[in-house]
């Protein structure tokens, strides 16, 4: 289906009506220049960038809007921008007046868009300046607050703009992650059948296979994208922003974020706390989905034990305070509060144990994800090279404490602690 057709809304087999709040979407070359008619309602418009995302579109962006930019705010590009108080402080001092906010960037600058949209009741459409993630289309700001890496559930961007010009100028890296993004879908949406049949978790089969069909298109597209081909670029960015709306259409990002984002979040949470280096977004997801999906073939070869493995609270609160430092306590109270540590998951396990192993058998095998990674040269040496055994283990055990989420990285400390001998 074209993306025009999806932002009419779809009555759904589900039984549910799906629906996304996404006025104009706009990706092809020269998209930018239509700009002009998607603003004529607006006089004043506040532009949000960094220097590295202005310099990629802000001269082209500001001349589509003949004279109605009445204020930027351009964020230093030498320093990561990390979306925390202080960076929605920036913003929020100059939205006096304003109309309409105009994201000029990609992951970052449009999560601090959208939180600020959130706060001020101010619309905002974003210029997208790399095909890196997933989130142009989707509600969720995920933003640092208070330190710890939190989804806030924020309105979609009246309108995304993807002008195939800038985006196959992108850096490569985050051209990259884009792909990796989307790759790490097979192991969201095996985790969403799994949760289906654990937790009898809402699944719809059209969103799951909308996502799906974006997988397969965005694995062809390889050799196009090193090649920084606008063809190729636009399959990606379309592929990236339709499974946002996938996210819209379910009401929760269940559809494209599972255990692969929760071990990309616990890298990135970790490396902000410890001053360590990790991989954009989309690289991390990437790699973290070979990560798990060896954690499902494990769990398919290994016998399953006859005790579920839980620590003691001494040894749990402990373990959660060397991992996280200053985030620990939240973590603590956030699983508290999901309850899944109370519950004998094993029984559930055992007793649905055939379906179980389907859905595992279904997800694609870790050394075929390396492939599809390789084929962008995404290499598992790298991951390796930047993330120690132990980090890895911690992120296998507890990337789970950051999130509501039942993923298989449950299943897997469940049985097994975590403990895993691959990394
Ligand atoms: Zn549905
Ligand atoms: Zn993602």
């Amino acid at each position: 289906m074209e993306i025009n057709e999806l932002l009419q809304g779809v009555e759904c087999a589900c039984s549910r009506y799906h629906r996304c709040d996404i006025r104009y979407v706009s990706i092809g070359s020269n998209a930018i220049a239509q700009l002009k008619d998607m603003v004529t309602e607006y006089q004043r418009i506040l532009l949000v960038a960094d220097e590295n995302t202005y310099f990629a579109a802000g001269e082209k962006t500001e001349k589509a809007l003949t004279g109605k930019t009445v204020d930027k705010v351009v964020f230093s590009g030498k320093t990561v921008l990390i979306p925390n108080e202080e960076a929605i402080d920036r913003v929020m001092q100059s939205i006096d007046g304003v109309q309409l906010i105009i994201g000029i960037g990609s992951g970052v600058i449009q999560d601090l868009c959208k939180y600020v949209s959130l706060k001020s009741k101010i619309p905002y459409y974003i210029v997208a300046t790399a095909p890196s993630m997933d989130g142009y289309a989707s509600t969720g700001a995920a933003m640092i607050l208070g330190g710890m890496k939190v989804t806030v559930s924020a309105g979609v961007p009246a309108a995304i703009i993807a002008d195939t010009q800038v985006l196959k100028d992108a850096p490569m890296e985050m051209i990259q992650a884009g792909y990796g993004d989307i790759v790490g879908k097979y192991s969201a949406l095996n985790d969403w059948r799994l949760s289906k049949i654990v937790n009898d978790e809402y699944f719809c089969q059209s969103i799951y296979d909308l996502t799906m069909d974006m997988v397969h298109k965005t694995l062809m597209l390889a050799d196009g994208l090193l090649r920084r081909e606008e063809e190729s670029v636009k399959v990606l960015m379309e592929a990236l922003v339709i499974v946002g709306i996938a996210m819209s259409f379910a009401g929760s990002s269940r559809p494209a974020s599972g255990s692969e984002h929760h071990l990309s979040h616990f890298f990135e949470i970790t490396g902000i706390v410890n001053n360590e280096e990790y991989f954009p977004h989309g690289i991390d997801v990437a790699y973290s989905t070979v990560v798990t999906a060896q954690l499902r073939e494990k769990l398919l070869s290994m016998p399953w034990p006859d005790q579920q493995y839980r620590l003691s609270k001494e040894e749990y609160v402990a373990k959660i305070n060397r991992i996280y430092g200053p985030v620990a306590e939240g973590c603590i109270a956030l699983q508290e509060k999901v309850g899944l540590y109370e519950k004998d998951m094993l029984s559930v396990y055992k007793a649905k144990e055939t379906q179980i192993r389907q859905v595992l058998a279904e997800m694609p095998k870790a050394e075929q994800i390396k492939q599809m990674l390789g084929a962008v040269k995404l290499d598992m040496d790298a991951f390796y090279k930047l993330y120690s055994g132990d980090k890895i283990r911690d992120a296998v055990s507890y990337a789970k404490e950051l999130k509501d989420r039942y993923t298989v990285l449950w299943m897997y400390y469940d049985m097994f602690g975590g403990e895993t001998d691959e990394a």
